[in-house]
């Protein structure tokens, strides 16, 4: 049989929600490894040709030309879609089960790229696992759920090829996988629940830790601050593993790094954060050397170093040791927005999922996305 299933098909019951997401799960690659589990069909979108693949066995996908793309050695029309036999989890790609509707196609860059098209809610049900750990509270994983929710329908945009990619530049989704009850109960227990300000959905971003005050969208990427995203104290992490963080750093690998962002320094003498954000974050650094002195930007310090091990631009001193300095800070990521260590804490506390909103996105409201 050959029909293309309804897009909102996944939502069920019919209301009115943005009902679907299209994420990259894979882009600009030229060829990649298809793992089936059941029975699939690869079905040549334009001309309604189908192929059948076979249950678990593992297809070779290749990039040919701009219009057409290989499946094991069989030449394809783009875009072509995968089509479960059974409906169940079929498709493996890069490790992960899929069990949205599956486009893969050529792109104007000559590379391969396979876009899900499934429901915002199902999309939530792969994000929250990966996102915030499935065993935490229900309450934290509610507003994380609401978080994410509002964080996906604002990156909709059918002038695009796809709405969203799966990786951390957005949020982390690994589509079927990981899912559980529980993750399932807070999605569905805030269904269609966004955070709004002046009647607008708002980029409710998120992050690991704060260290005790979230940063404001504008210091961080210079976005326009709307009050939710300004930045707030936050007493709830201060006891999570994160609060506060050390790191070495070699006299070396600084001369390296400022010397990757135009410095001719031979030598370093000193180094000193030399301007601070409203919520206490670095964003200069001062650096004292033998060809006088050099301001470099803290987020290019933690981009340089790595975002595991300069953990946040929340650094709070630097003291000289021997043939480098250590950096104590606090925090894990970026800071805006929602702080996951707080919101945990809040939920053990007893707070329900709207209060930890309203603590991380002050001055938002919390309704249903069609309203
Ligand atoms: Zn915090």
């Amino acid at each position: 049989m050959l029909s293309f299933a309804p897009l909102n098909s996944a939502a069920g019951s019919g209301e009115e929600i943005p009902s679907v997401i299209r994420v990259a799960i894979s882009r600009n690659t030229n060829q990649f490894k298809l793992v089936t589990s059941a029975k699939v069909y690869a079905l040549e979108v334009k001309t309604g040709q189908k192929y059948m693949l076979l249950e678990r066995s593992i297809y070779e996908v290749k990039y040919v030309n701009p219009t057409h793309l290989a499946v094991a050695g069989e030449t394809l029309e783009s875009p072509v879609k995968l089509l479960a036999a059974d409906g169940g989890d079929c498709v493996k790609i890069n490790g992960h089960f899929y069990k949205g509707d599956l486009y893969m196609k050529t792109t104007a860059a000559e590379k391969l790229e396979v876009i899900e098209h499934l429901s915002v809610e199902d999309y939530l049900c792969g994000v929250l696992p990966v996102e915030m750990s499935p065993d935490w509270p229900l309450e934290a994983l509610k507003a994380q759920a609401v978080a994410s929710r509002t964080y996906a329908l604002k990156n909709i945009d059918p002038k695009k090829d796809y709405d969203i990619t799966d990786g951390v530049e957005t949020q982390v989704y690994n589509g079927a996988s990981g899912m559980n009850s529980r993750i399932i109960d807070a999605v569905r227990s805030t269904r269609g629940e966004v955070l709004k300000y002046k009647e607008k959905l708002i980029t409710a971003f998120f992050h690991a830790c704060c260290g005790g005050h979230t940063a404001s969208a504008s210091s961080a990427w210079g976005e326009d601050v709307i009050k939710p995203l300004y930045g707030v104290r936050d007493p709830f992490c201060s006891d999570s593993i994160h609060s506060s963080w050390e790191y070495y750093a070699t006299a070396r690998d600084l001369l390296s790094f400022i010397q990757k962002k135009g410095s001719s320094a031979l030598k370093i003498k000193g180094v000193r954060i030399s301007e601070r954000d409203r919520s206490g974050r670095a964003l200069k650094l001062k650096f004292a050397t033998d060809a006088g002195s050099f301001t470099a930007a803290a987020a290019e310090l933690r981009k340089n170093f790595g975002t595991y091990d300069i953990k946040s631009t929340f650094i709070t001193r630097i003291t000289p040791g021997s043939g480098g300095y250590e950096f104590y800070g606090r925090g894990w990521g970026h800071g805006v927005g929602m702080c996951q260590e707080g919101a945990k804490h809040m939920a053990l506390n007893g707070k329900n999922y709207k209060k930890i909103l309203r603590q991380y996105y002050p001055g938002t409201s919390i309704g249903d996305v069609n309203d």
